[in-house]
């Protein structure tokens, strides 16, 4: 039995019928831009995550951009990020002249650790050279972030928070949806994520009217209310038609999906729990299990051991973001962020989709079992 970190196959085999009739409605009608089918999907994916409006985009990395230009981010800002991410989240800051501030995350949550937010906030506060602007908490994993403990110390401080949920979509917090938890949302539908299509796409979400409308002139060039008419500096940042049909039949299983996630990751647990590290659960917090992460010693043996037994795992992420060389004249160096240090070097994502069915979960689980005794020997 061959064993898929990521299944698009057996999702595409189940929509096969309404993907051909998408996909064939636009090549008839032959609008591939702003098509449609774009703001048929924005109508949707705000109903969906009950945001006043969504915003598409090119893709997730886009999408937390334009959530910083149009907040006029830019040179003397500090941006507090997560260091435990995936490195888009530190780019778009340093792209538009802001400066990141790492953050430690909570070593169980895997997210930003409000009380690490708060000490570097005292931080750049007394050091006095960055204004403290914006706060973008990551739902790694696809578990929703503190957005209520964030939200508290970002108000007592004036900032703004951006939700960077490119792998949290379709989770929920409380009896909110992601997308809906903070003034700003960025999603990504980068193929591999909870709701992907098939190449590049993203979305912003907010309840600001005039925020998602400055959002559509930042995403065609800064266009103003007449054609060539160009109010602000913007970018070609538009969600391809096709891509959004694709994402239209996808939506249409969403919801039953992450909640086959869900099942995935209950049977995961009742089998790890008691053999290793499994992640930990929060009560009314709904994650969209973009990955399943477990902790493991002597990591490169299980990976190695697990390879071996024809069950493929991955390493998110390998390295912090305030070690990188890109970033790291932005970090306090080796030692300054113990936890995401600590986790770059435990965590292992086993195989998460929503077609994984039993049999396959119990091969993962006892090859994983097995390799973490190996590993214990080695
Ligand atoms: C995937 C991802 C992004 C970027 O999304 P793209 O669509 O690939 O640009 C940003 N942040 C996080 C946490 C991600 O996982």
């Amino acid at each position: 039995m061959s064993i898929a970190f990521v299944d698009l196959a057996a999702q595409q085999a189940r929509i096969k019928p309404e993907l051909d009739a998408r996909i064939a409605a636009v090549l008839s009608h032959g609008k591939y831009i702003m098509g449609p089918e774009v703001t048929e999907l924005e109508q949707r994916l705000a109903a969906f995550c009950g945001a006043g409006h969504c915003v598409t985009c090119a893709n997730g990395t886009d999408a937390l951009t334009m959530a910083l230009m149009a907040a006029e981010v830019g040179p003397g800002d500090a941006v507090f990020v997560p260091s435990f991410t995936f490195t888009a989240t530190a780019e778009v800051a340093l792209l538009l002249g802001a400066t990141p501030v790492f953050c430690d995350v909570d070593p169980d949550s895997f997210n930003l650790d409000p009380a690490s937010l708060e000490a570097k906030l005292e931080e750049v506060t007394t050091a006095g050279d960055l204004r403290p602007r914006m706060v973008m908490p990551v739902d790694l994993f696809g578990l929703p972030a503190d957005y209520s403990a964030i939200g508290r110390v970002a108000e007592k401080h004036g900032m703004t928070v951006l939700a960077d949920a490119a792998q949290g979509f379709g989770g929920a917090s409380g009896n909110r949806q992601v997308g809906a938890l903070a003034p700003m949302t960025a999603t990504s539908f980068f193929p591999a994520k909870p709701l992907g299509c098939y190449g590049d796409g993203g979305a912003v979400l907010t309840d600001d009217a005039s925020l998602a409308e400055q959002w559509k002139s930042i995403r065609a060039h800064g266009k103003g209310g007449a054609k060539y008419d160009i109010v602000r500096v913007g970018l070609n940042s538009r969600l391809d038609t096709l891509q959004a049909a694709i994402l239209l039949a996808k939506l249409d299983i969403f919801a039953d999906e992450v909640a086959a996630r869900n099942r995935v990751a209950d049977a995961y647990d009742r089998r790890l729990t008691g053999h290793l590290a499994t992640p930990k659960r929060y009560d009314g917090t709904v994650s969209a299990w973009a990955q399943y992460t477990v902790k493991v010693a002597n990591r490169d043996v299980v990976q190695k051991t697990l390879q071996a037994a024809g069950v493929p795992s991955a390493v998110y992420y390998p390295m912090p973001m305030h070690l990188q060389t890109a970033y790291r004249a932005h970090g306090g160096g080796e030692g300054s962020l113990p936890v995401s240090e600590r986790l770059a070097g435990e965590v292992l994502s086993l195989p998460m989709h929503p077609y994984l069915d039993d049999r396959a979960i119990a091969t993962v689980c006892d090859a994983l079992i097995d390799a973490t005794r190996a590993a214990a020997a080695a």
